[in-house]
């Protein structure tokens, strides 16, 4: 199959890697000249653990090339993949359609032959249809057909997500389309993971549906762990008795500063919209998207709280700022909600991330950074735990709280316990829904 990925982005790259791995003649295109320099000189221009050596063993098997040419990307594929951007729109909550739009029609004018036209981007219900509507008024003797692919890989673990998923979701209106999917996912068809054909409408939904419920699931343990400090109970025990049950399930039940990232903000948003615009109003995603922003506020209390009542001239080091470890991620991460509030409270900020810095700078004005924890920690008032990085995971806590003036830790994902933090001189530490020291 000739595909053409239009968007190079954590998942278009992701995606149109992984397929050229599949055997497919894959051609990756961007608008942006600089991630297309960076692709052809061999370089990944997002962190994603692996990429490099799938994309450069592509590449060399020449399978997989990249352009600023959508029309030459077009010009004869078996089927084009939209993965640009959704974000919210300003102001209103939609999903903003404008990049998706602009594909489709960029499309339109350069398709020959009979073309599938998939969006893999995460759209809200009816957008694969208006596709189809854009397509055919630009074209209106064009061979081709709309199929929606949304796309379920988590940012730090794609490549094993896209090879090897939960389910694949295919929405087609034509047997020739379906026929063209199923030719492209079928190394996963063969190794029998689920595939599922469905129409238009129900692929769209399964996205925000999905989506939803996970950022509910973290949410509902998030007020858990709030209700937890208030009467003595342990929420990390707690999630662990309710997820060893079958029907709840383990996954997405750790206690921590609220949600965020490139989708769960958005989508809840997007899907919020979609009711409303229904006459069917999502009350608890609208409920989730409330409470999840309260959390955040919250972990900056917890913090003010644990520097005695103020942090204002104090020196306050954050382990972690994107949005969960492995990406260099930062969108929507809780970081932008709780660093510039302790600036504005008068904190020092010293920020370490293992890849957060190159977005990160731009985003976080005032803070200054360092490349390790201990030299973070130096003369600070407070160390904050914000990401869980495997390398902050193993901290030498003793050695840290030397190097502290005041050895206080906020351990917001829960990795440490107050016995591990007393043990090694820490004079205070708080964390998320434990006990006696909410
Ligand atoms: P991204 O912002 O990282 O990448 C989008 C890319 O598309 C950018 O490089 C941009 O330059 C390019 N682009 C925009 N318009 C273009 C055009 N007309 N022609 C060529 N290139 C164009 O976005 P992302 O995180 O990869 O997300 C893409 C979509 O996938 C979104 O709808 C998102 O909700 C969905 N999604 C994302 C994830 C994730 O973990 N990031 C997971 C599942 C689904």
């Amino acid at each position: 199959m000739k595909i053409a990925m239009i968007g190079t982005g954590y998942v278009g790259l992701v995606s149109g890697v992984c397929f050229s791995d599949f055997g497919h003649d894959v051609i990756c295109v961007d608008k942006d000249p600089r991630k297309i320099s960076m692709l052809e000189a061999g370089e990944v221009p997002i962190y994603e653990p692996g990429l490099d050596a799938l994309m450069a063993r592509n590449v060399e098997a020449g399978r997989l090339t990249f352009t600023g040419d959508l029309k030459a990307a077009v010009d004869g594929a078996d089927a084009v993949f939209i993965a640009v951007g959704t974000p919210t729109r300003r102001g209103d909550g939609h999903a903003d359609l404008s990049y998706v739009m602009a594909a489709a029609e960029e499309i339109a004018a350069a398709m020959t032959g009979y073309t599938v036209v998939v969006t893999k981007s995460t759209v809200p219900v009816g957008t694969n249809r208006a596709v189809r509507q854009t397509i055919r008024k630009a074209r209106p003797e064009a061979e081709f057909d709309v199929a929606s692919n949304p796309e379920f890989l988590r940012e730090g673990a794609a490549i094993d997500d896209f090879m090897r998923p939960d389910r694949v979701v295919v929405g087609v209106t034509s047997e020739r389309a379906s026929a063209v999917m199923a030719e492209i996912y079928r190394p996963l068809f063969l190794r029998e993971f689920p595939i599922l054909m469905t129409d238009l409408e129900t692929a769209e939904m399964i996205k925000y549906a999905a989506n939803a419920f996970l950022a509910t699931k973290i949410t509902f343990i998030n007020e858990i762990a709030r209700l937890c400090e208030k009467v003595g109970a342990d929420v990390k025990e707690v999630a662990r008795g309710m997820g060893l049950d079958g029907r709840i399930g383990n996954k997405f039940l750790h206690a921590g500063p609220g949600y965020g990232g490139s989708c769960f903000p958005k989508d809840t948003q997007a899907l919020a919209r979609i009711g409303q615009d229904n006459a069917c109003p999502m009350q608890i995603t609208e409920t989730v998207i409330k409470v999840n922003e309260e959390i955040k506020r919250r972990m900056i209390d917890k913090i003010v709280d644990l520097c005695d009542g103020t942090v204002n001239g104090k020196s306050i080091a954050v382990l972690g700022v994107t949005f969960k470890p492995n990406t260099d991620d930062m969108r929507e991460a809780p970081a932008l909600t709780i660093v510039p509030a302790l600036i504005g409270a008068g904190a020092r900020v010293r920020v370490v991330d293992p890849q957060g810095r190159r977005e990160g700078e731009h985003l976080l004005p005032g803070v200054h950074w360092n490349d390790d924890a201990y030299k973070a920690a130096q003369n600070a008032d407070c160390v904050v735990i914000l990401t869980e990085w495997n390398e902050f995971r193993a901290l030498d806590l003793k050695k840290l709280a030397r190097k502290m003036a005041t050895p206080r830790m906020a351990d917001l994902r829960n990795i440490y316990t107050a016995r591990d933090a007393r043990r090694a001189g820490f004079s205070g530490y708080v964390s998320v829904g434990r006990p006696g020291h909410g």
